[in-house]
């Protein structure tokens, strides 16, 4: 399922058209709850500014919206005190995205089989440094 612009998800919760439990709203930035809980206290950032993904957020719209996760982050730990906090942005369906207005997910942690979990296997048995320099330029050429 995809959304445009006109008819988006996130961009109706945050002008208030779609009912959301607000953590937290600016004239540039709207925090709620998601609304599947992954964790006590998981919560949604976005921006006002309708951008599909990462790869379309302008520099001064991300800047905005993560300049406000850290107290979002604090809250949420001041709150519920978890043992941990992963920040979460899934681009593309094949990376989990569902809903395609940019959002960061602050998930809170609170030990094992507390619901969230992400694959995290090793490779660098397979890379050398020469691998991870020429890989690393490979990237670098490409910044624009
Ligand atoms: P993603 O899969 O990264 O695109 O995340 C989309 C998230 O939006 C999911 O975790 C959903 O649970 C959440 N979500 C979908 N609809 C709503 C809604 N109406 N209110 C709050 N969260 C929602
Ligand atoms: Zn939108």
């Amino acid at each position: 399922m995809s959304q445009t612009k006109d008819d988006c998800l996130f961009c109706k919760i945050a002008a208030g058209e779609i009912p959301s439990a607000k953590v937290y709203e600016d004239e540039d930035v709207y925090a709620f709850l998601d609304i599947s809980q992954v964790t006590k206290g998981h919560t949604l950032v976005i921006p006002k500014t309708h951008a599909k993904n990462i790869y379309e957020t302008p520099d001064d719209v991300a800047e905005k919206l993560f300049k406000q996760v850290p107290k979002l982050a604090q809250a949420i730990k001041d709150t519920y005190q978890p043992e941990g906090l992963n920040i979460l942005n899934n681009n593309e369906e094949p990376a989990g995205q569902s809903v395609f207005h940019l959002h960061l997910h602050l998930i809170p942690r609170y030990g094992k089989g507390d619901g969230f979990g992400a694959v995290w296997k090793t490779h660098e048995d397979k890379y050398n440094q020469d691998d991870l320099q020429t890989i690393a330029t490979e990237i670098n050429q490409q910044i624009k």
